[in-house]
């Protein structure tokens, strides 16, 4: 069959979804997404989890692969280093790599916006308000909570961490899944730009307050303020169960981030206003029955805690894209290695994730592991 006349169903226009069906309308296929949500462009609002997000080499070739690179690189903050602030407010840069290598801190809602206005451009037709609730697996048929079905040729889970294709395949026999809540959840704060305009704190840095048991972080925004991020366990004696009053949040920050203090002046408000949020680990396989793949978090939902949930996400789509360079359709060898190749990764970069979150929190901040980076860095 013509691919054109080749229908292929996403579920979830985020960020993974949206820049699968760019993809896949780029090879000429006939290109629908279903979103649960309304669309974020009407409402201007930009919504969901984190408001920024560092977005790695990984991602960036993804993007490149659709053409979008330099597009999405004109709204980044290149960050070539972490900044470490210590409990006295002394300041350690750290470099990430070699001179001339760094990630970039990106909106989330910009870079979802932009994504979603590209496949548009290339011919994808999203359907917001469309909440997949079951899915056949041989039809590729998408049932929704407005009681319709749409069968097509081919479906896509890109609906994240809790997928409804997902969903339906762990009622299958032999699929295997886990999922592992961590002990921490986060919260975002904001640190608006400083009295004269410009940026509170140097703006080419992933600033990090490392404290043992819990960590503060913080990204640059286009508009000069940052977004902090506390991520703290949920329960002990320290925790977000422990903070229960604005003196609690007050005595606290400034015994533990009191650099910060200062510079994040709606602290007591937005600490109590703002979600607490928390941080889940999914495995599965296999990632296709039938006429269905997951993609994304939907396939691997990680930890975000080296800042590669959505580059893996790209990175699927990227391999999906060479494969089919190399099959020249949606085949059972294409599928077959699409999952043989992404299982594996999807699982080493979760290890790394929840690895990278007692990195971040305590080793970061601790000499020998500092000294012996910088000697393999050589
Ligand atoms: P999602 O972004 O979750 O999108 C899924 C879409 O599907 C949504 O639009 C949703 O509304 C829709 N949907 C859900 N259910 C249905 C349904 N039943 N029917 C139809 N539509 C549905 N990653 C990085 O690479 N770098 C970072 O710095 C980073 N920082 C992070 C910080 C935090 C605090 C968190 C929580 C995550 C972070 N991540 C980061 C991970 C990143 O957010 C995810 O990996 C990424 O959003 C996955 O994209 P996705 O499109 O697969 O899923």
């Amino acid at each position: 069959m013509d691919k054109a006349q080749q229908k292929i169903s996403i579920l979830g226009a985020g960020l993974v979804g949206s820049l699968l069906s760019i993809s896949l309308a780029k090879k000429g296929y006939d290109v629908t997404i279903f979103e649960r949500r309304p669309d974020m462009r009407k409402a201007g609002a930009i919504g969901g989890r984190s408001i920024n997000l560092a977005l790695s080499n990984r991602g960036l070739k993804a993007l490149e692969n659709v053409g979008l690179k330099d597009k999405i690189q004109e709204s980044c903050i290149p960050m070539p280093g972490r900044m470490i602030h210590d409990l006295k407010g002394n300041l350690d840069f750290q470099p990430y790599g070699k001179e001339g290598e760094f990630i970039n801190s990106v909106s989330r809602g910009g870079l979802n916006w932009l994504l979603m206005n590209e496949a548009e451009a290339v011919g994808v037709q999203i359907m917001f308000d469309h909440r997949c609730i079951d899915v056949d697996f041989d039809t590729a048929t998408a049932v929704f909570d407005n009681g319709k079905s749409i069968e097509a040729d081919f479906l896509f889970g890109g609906d994240g961490a809790f997928s409804a294709l997902r969903n339906a395949m762990q009622k299958t026999d032999r699929f295997n899944f886990s999922q592992e809540y961590i002990s921490a959840g986060y919260k975002e704060l904001t640190m608006p730009p400083a009295p004269d305009g410009d940026f509170a704190i140097d703006p080419n840095a992933l600033h990090i307050w490392p404290r043992g048991e819990y960590m503060l972080i913080a990204l640059p925004n286009l508009d000069k303020s940052f977004t902090c991020t506390l991520f703290f366990p949920f329960e002990g004696e320290t925790s977000f169960a422990s903070i229960k009053t604005e003196a609690d949040v007050e005595a606290f920050f400034n015994d533990k981030f009191k650099d910060a203090v200062p510079l994040i002046p709606n602290l007591k408000t937005e600490y109590f206003e703002n979600p607490t949020s928390s941080l889940i680990t999914v495995r599965c396989s296999p990632w296709v029955k039938g006429k269905t793949a997951l993609i994304g978090d939907a396939a691997h939902a990680i930890v975000p805690f080296y800042g590669q949930g959505m580059n893996s996400g790209f990175e699927d789509c990227y391999v999906f894209d060479q494969l089919l360079e190399k099959y020249g359709e949606i085949s059972d060898a294409l599928l077959n290695e699409y999952q043989e190749l992404r299982i594996p990764d999807g699982n080493a970069i979760a290890d790394l994730a929840l690895y990278n979150f007692i990195e971040m929190r305590d080793k970061v901040a601790d000499e020998k592991f500092v000294l012996q980076k910088k000697i393999e860095k050589k």
